[in-house]
This record gives structure tokens, C-alpha cells and sequence, in this order.
């Protein structure tokens, strides 16, 4: 079984600096009634942690995420990523020179299809609690050194 948290801590978290992983109201909800200082949550063009002085991410301590049970959905998705064009999702995966996580998702196809799915869910769930002005805003985010995996077409609204 692939150590997801071994291997993270080992890279020494990347992705957690710049990342502010966005929250929608309902993480928002979930983080503060797990006693998250809401002082550590920016409002910016959308919701998203606060970052340190040296670009990491408030939550990550000690060379991993603090609160990992409750972490935003595209901090669950990753080495996954995601677009969307219409109601078509995208998935994209990071490349290897940037999270060593995929080699190893790479060589163990069950752990991938899992990752995957979990991803999917994950950011599915996101882009139905965002409101629209966020998920714009966070779709003009480029995202380099990701490559397209997947497209499904999403049902989002009736
Ligand atoms: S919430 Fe946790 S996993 Fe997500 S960017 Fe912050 S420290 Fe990293």
C-alpha cells in the first residue's frame, strides 16, 4: 500500500506552498466547527487558508498538513487536478518532476484507479458547493506541468 503521507512529508509538501486550495462554504463550515480559527481563512476572489511568510499553506506544520481528516477537496484530489469547460470536468495529473507521488501511483494501478476516483468525488463535490463567481475565479488558475487524464461530462444542473 502506497504511504501517501511518507511520501509527501519526504518531498517536503511543494504542494502546499502557494496552494490556496480553495473552500466552499460548507468546508468553511466543517473547519470551523472543528475549532479552525476563522482568522486563518482569507476572502479573497474566492475562500481559501491563509499562506504563511514563506508561502506555505497556514495548515501545514512540521513538515505535513495539520489538518489532514478535514482538508480541502482539491487537497484530497491531488497529485489530481482538475478544468472545466462547460460541464465537461477535466482531470489532470501532475507531472512526475513535480510530486513523486504520481511514480508511485504510476506503478500500482489499483492505488491509482482509488486516487482517482477519490479525486473525482472530491472535486465534483467542490465544484457543487462553490458559487459561481469562486469557481470562476479559480478556473482562471493555469496549472502547469499537469497533463489531461480524464473527461467526463458532468450533469450540474436539471
Ligand atoms: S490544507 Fe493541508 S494539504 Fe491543503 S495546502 Fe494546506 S497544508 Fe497542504
Amino acid at each position: 500500500m502506497i504511504d501517501f503521507i511518507e511520501i509527501c512529508s519526504k518531498c517536503g509538501g511543494q504542494c502546499c506552498k502557494d496552494a490556496n486550495p480553495p473552500l466552499s462554504r460548507r468546508r468553511l463550515a466543517i473547519l470551523l466547527e472543528n475549532g479552525i480559527d476563522i482568522e486563518k481563512i482569507a476572502f479573497e476572489k474566492y475562500m481559501h487558508p491563509k499562506s504563511k511568510e514563506d508561502g506555505f499553506c497556514i495548515f501545514f506544520d512540521n513538515g505535513k498538513c495539520s489538518i489532514h481528516t478535514i482538508k480541502p477537496e482539491t487537497c484530497v484530489a491531488g497529485p489530481f487536478t482538475f478544468d472545466l469547460k462547460g460541464d465537461m470536468l477535466e482531470i489532470y495529473l501532475k507531472l512526475e518532476k513535480i510530486c513523486p507521488l504520481v511514480a508511485y501511483l504510476k506503478k500500482d494501478k489499483k492505488a491509482y484507479r482509488e486516487q482517482f476516483r477519490v479525486a473525482v468525488e472530491n472535486i465534483v463535490q467542490l465544484i457543487m458547493d462553490l458559487d459561481e463567481r469562486s469557481l470562476r475565479e479559480i478556473l482562471k488558475i493555469e496549472e502547469p506541468d499537469t497533463v489531461k487524464v480524464a473527461e467526463i461530462t458532468l450533469k450540474l444542473k436539471e
